[in-house]
């Protein structure tokens, strides 16, 4: 009896231009004869958003997470989003768990391990396989490689063919992408180990639904604005918390394209609103109220503005200064939203998919939910 199979893989931070290339055949068989578009991530373009949104089918107004950490006003201080009570909506897993359908989650991170794992049936990271795992698949690479993305791929081919789950999510990491631009010889490595077990795992489950996109882009970045030091110099206290800001900090320094702004004194908003307009660096200054309205965020967690870096600046404390000169890559910003959406069914087509997060229903669809969108 045929028994349907979807599968969603996060390439974690891979831009379209990753993609550029003809010596990945396997993403091209799968952009040739499936559906192959640029979509757009959710706002604000950082990992756990966009994941969230990703396994709940849901903007941050409905699932809560709007960055990695924010600012708790009440208890003044900061708190990671990295636990599944965060999430406020119903998991893809949770929903086909009570289908009784059999669900997996597998991740490079931990850290999106414990946010997603809500429902799932067999859910493990890279930093923390279990020993039926390894046993098959080896010791994981470091999460700080170019390896551990083809690792988790070939321990999810592992997980399809001895548990034979209906439904699996996979999420790579950005390591790669964070480290090298699309053309460096790196970069071109870690995307043909990816492709390259691509390849095996749609030999191994032809019949399955296959879809593959990012959760953000990624992007050169040559300076670092400390809005923090800018509103202090000009008497306006205030809290900023970057938008990838959480514990892995290695890759990205906590600087990101987009910043949460929490003032101490909300009598300063007027003030504060005009010096962060006039900020160089700054492309655009959301009142928090507009920032909701157009990027479908939750009342809380989103301090009083929302702040989004030009292309090349990020937002974090680099040096005792306003304004430091950096050459790094991030994301966060409104130029890492675009991101690749591959689907390896022509027919679906007629199912709407902009986003990321629209995978779900198609998802649903395929495995006999009903789904509203
Ligand atoms: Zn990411």
């Amino acid at each position: 009896m045929f028994r349907p199979t979807a599968l969603i893989i996060s390439l974690d931070g891979c831009a379209p231009e990753y993609l550029e290339r003809s010596d990945i055949p396997n993403m091209r068989r799968l952009q040739r004869q499936g559906r192959y578009l640029i979509g757009d991530a959710i706002v604000p373009t950082v990992t756990n958003v966009n994941n969230v949104s990703m396994v709940t089918g849901e903007y941050p107004d409905k699932h809560g997470i709007t960055s990695n950490c924010y600012y708790d006003r009440r208890r003044g201080q900061e708190v990671y989003m990295e636990s599944a009570s965060h999430i406020k909506a119903q998991t893809v897993f949770e929903r086909l768990h009570r289908m009784g359908r059999r669900t997996a989650l597998l991740s490079v991170k931990d850290k999106l391990c414990t946010l997603l794992n809500r429902g799932a049936d067999i859910a493990f990271s890279a930093e923390n396989p279990p020993q039926w795992v390894t046993e098959e698949v080896g010791t994981p690479p470091s999460i700080y490689s170019v390896e551990v993305n083809a690792w988790l791929l070939e321990a999810l081919r592992l997980v399809q063919r001895r548990c034979n789950p209906q439904f699996s999510y996979a999420a790579t990491t950005d390591y790669a992408e964070h480290k090298y631009g699309p053309n460096e010889e790196e970069a071109r490595r870690h995307m043909e180990l990816v492709d390259d077990e691509l390849g095996r795992l749609m030999e191994q489950i032809p019949d399955a639904l296959l879809c593959v996109t990012a959760d953000h882009g990624m992007n050169e970045k040559q300076k670092a604005v400390n809005l923090r030091m800018i509103l202090a110099s000009a008497c306006v206290d205030a809290f900023v918390v970057p938008t990838v800001k959480d514990r892995y900090v290695p890759h990205h320094s906590n600087l990101s394209g987009s910043a949460y702004i929490y003032l101490l004194d909300q009598r300063q908003r007027a003030k504060a609103l005009e010096i962060l307009s006039g900020t160089e660096g700054v492309e655009q200054i959301l009142p928090e109220e507009a920032a909701r309205v157009r990027y479908h965020l939750p009342r809380r967690k989103v301090g009083d503005f929302l702040a989004f870096a030009e292309e090349d600046a990020v937002f974090g404390v680099v040096a005792e200064k306003e304004v430091s000169e950096v050459r790094m890559r991030s994301h966060g910003s409104l130029h890492e939203r675009r991101i690749p959406i591959m689907i390896n069914r022509s027919e679906t087509c007629e199912r709407r998919v902009l986003e990321n997060k629209d995978l779900f229903s198609l998802v649903l669809n395929e495995l006999g939910d009903k789904c509203e969108s």
